[in-house]
């Protein structure tokens, strides 16, 4: 008990560290974005081991696993939930009016914060958890994690529906119970809920663009001036920011949304105490999945 206790202590530290590594040292142990080729990274370049990107076999078996019925749940994803969004923030500002001003800022920053909050658990969750091959969410939804880790840049590639095809599905049911609210209820219950409505909104519009923010984040060439302007004022995940989590064995700053609650997260040691708890309540061991792709050469 005490040396596993020992043990946990020791790993708490480790990631903590990994936060406060230097810049020089996060880029020399991530993949090189900036020069996916290895031209120009030192070592790096000339060391003739399997590197992280599209040519290792594990990131290769990972990409075929991609199908055609997939496309077509992210393509009807996208549009339901496109044609929500619009329909809603018509709703919003129509209903709109100052005289719940605080409540709503109160509620647009919370419902970011929660995105955050959201996109870190459900990140660290498909990060550490479960495998390829559990039938259906396996292929669906934990492949594109791995990939994720042996292939940063493979986002880059993926179209807007691959990129947000799923984020999209989250949001459709919420998003359509508040039109339904909207359509339904008398003026009086709408006014009331209307910072409510707010909250849900902005975190229905943060978790949406949750991949998107972090495509972006791994895009080192030609993203648009608004983009990297947002980057620069941490609106949206910042590149180096991310870049924190693509030091290899994976185990921290998991929110890619905004990326505000990373440092505090880890401060804590939230990750690794919440990983404790379900290792004591279930048995498995963190990250061996990721572990097993990530060693692939064959
Ligand atoms: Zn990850
Ligand atoms: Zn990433």
């Amino acid at each position: 008990m005490f040396i596993n206790h020992l043990a946990h202590e020791m790993k708490q530290e480790e990631s903590m560290a990994v936060a406060l590594l230097s810049e020089t040292e996060i880029s020399q142990r991530s993949m090189a974005e900036e020069d996916p080729n290895g031209n120009e990274h030192g070592a790096a370049a000339h060391s003739t081991l399997p590197r992280w990107g599209p040519q290792h076999a594990g990131a290769r078996q990972l990409a075929e696993l991609y199908s055609p019925g997939k496309r077509l749940q992210e393509w009807i994803c996208v549009i339901l939930c496109l044609a929500l969004f619009i329909v809603n923030l018509s709703f919003l500002l129509l209903n709109f009016s100052t005289v719940h001003i605080y409540k709503i800022i109160f509620g647009i920053v919370t419902g970011v914060v929660t995105a955050d909050f959201a996109s870190g658990m459900v990140h660290w969750a498909a990060d550490t958890w479960g495998s390829v091959d559990i039938p259906i969410i396996g292929k669906a939804f934990i492949r594109p994690f791995r990939e994720h880790h042996i292939d940063p840049t493979a986002i880059t590639r993926h179209d807007f529906i691959e990129t947000n095809g799923d984020n999209c599905m989250i949001t459709i049911l919420p998003l359509a119970h508040m039109a339904y609210k909207f359509l339904s209820y008398p003026p009086d219950a709408l006014a009331e809920s209307y910072p409510w409505e707010c909250f849900v909104f902005a975190l229905a519009v943060f978790v949406t663009m949750t991949n998107q923010i972090h495509k972006w984040s791994h895009s080192y060439f030609g993203l648009p001036r608004w983009v990297t302007l947002l980057q620069d004022c941490h609106l949206v995940l910042p590149r180096k920011h991310h870049r924190i989590h693509h030091v290899s064995p994976h185990e921290t700053y998991y929110c890619i949304t905004t990326g505000w609650l990373n440092y505090p997260l880890d401060r804590v040691g939230f990750w690794r105490k919440t990983e404790w708890l379900i290792e004591r309540l279930t048995g498995q061991k963190p990250r061996s999945d990721d572990l097993a792709w990530a060693k692939k050469t064959g």
